[in-house]
């Protein structure tokens, strides 16, 4: 008897509708779960690990106890007033997250097959005009890479204006696969330093960098993409980090468009909810001055085009 393949799912953690600093125009912006970086900055905490896990919501908990009367394996304990996840129980939380009368305890996120994801993304086509359309983020769009590049396909063949958001941490053969399909390429360049990236992001720059530097090697490519730098104080906002990044973009393409984006401390709360500790308590936002000095850097060494908001 003939077995097949069970479809291709891929794990979202947030779906925003109608998103404007995502690209071009109105977009959909679909959230993958899983990235193989730990960025200390890291804007979207709750959407760094591979695995679908429970969630609880305290504000929305009502107090029913249902969830421990279904935790016949401990996934629950109670406290106090409430339930608390029990990460060391190897039960399912199948039926207590369908029991909840509250959504107070939910999964951090939704499995989809291509086939779902597109459905969903073609319900907003009405909104995306000329301009805009999906954007693929996370997250890291390419550590789910044999469905990012079905989906791509899929997107195009419905006439989908498609981007992404990435730090390009991904297998070469994978990104060639995937530039021909895409419209907009948003790709993270934190830090030129080897041993400062992986002490500031868990993993060594080399293979973004030669990710980059295929991109921006070829005109018809580079036309596409915006080469993104997010300032964190301390970290990557200082000089001698985009004097480095800015002499190496210039020696490929000094046309790149490249893209400083000054640090917004949303994340604590997030953090918190995903069970992680914040670390850059004391961070602050550059200002003015310091962005404009950074930016008179980059033209100092080579760079012309600017993306300034
Ligand atoms: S079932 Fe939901 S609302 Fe009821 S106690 Fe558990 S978490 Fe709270």
């Amino acid at each position: 008897m003939k077995t097949s393949n069970p479809p291709l799912k891929a794990l979202v953690f947030d779906l925003k509708r109608f998103a404007v600093h995502d690209g071009k125009g109105l977009r959909t912006t679909v959230f993958f779960k899983g990235c193989p970086l730990r960025c200390k900055w890291c804007q979207n905490p709750e959407g760094l690990e591979v695995k679908r896990r429970p969630i609880f919501l305290k504000k929305q908990c009502i107090g029913c106890q249902s969830c421990l009367h279904l935790a016949d394996q401990g996934q629950v304990i109670w406290n106090d007033d409430h339930p608390v996840i029990n990460t060391q129980s190897t039960g399912g939380f199948e039926a207590i997250v369908d029991a909840c009368p509250a959504r107070a305890i939910r999964y951090d996120s939704t499995a989809y097959t291509i086939e779902e994801l597109l459905e969903r993304i073609l319900r907003d086509q009405v909104f995306f005009r000329e301009e805009g359309g999906v954007t693929f983020s996370g997250g890291e769009p390419f550590l789910q890479g044999e469905y990012l590049i079905d989906l791509l396909k899929a997107c195009k063949k419905a006439g989908i204006n498609t981007a992404i958001e990435s730090s390009f941490y991904a297998d070469s053969n994978l990104v060639h696969q995937a530039v021909p399909l895409l419209d907009h390429i948003f790709c993270d360049l934190k830090i030129f330093d080897l041993q400062k990236h992986e002490q500031a992001t868990g993993v060594k720059n080399t293979q973004i960098l030669e990710n980059i530097a295929w991109m921006l090697s070829d005109p018809a490519i580079a036309k596409r993409v915006i080469v993104r730098t997010p300032l964190i104080p301390g970290l990557s906002a200082q000089k001698e980090n985009i004097a480095a990044i800015a002499d190496w973009l210039a020696s490929i393409n000094p046309n790149v468009h490249w893209e400083m984006l000054n640090y917004n401390p949303l994340a604590p709360a997030k953090y918190e909810m995903a069970g992680r500790t914040w670390t850059l308590d004391k961070v602050k936002p550059l200002t003015k001055i310091e962005l404009e000095e950074l930016y008179q850097t980059a033209r100092d060494h080579g760079i012309t085009n600017l993306v300034i908001e």
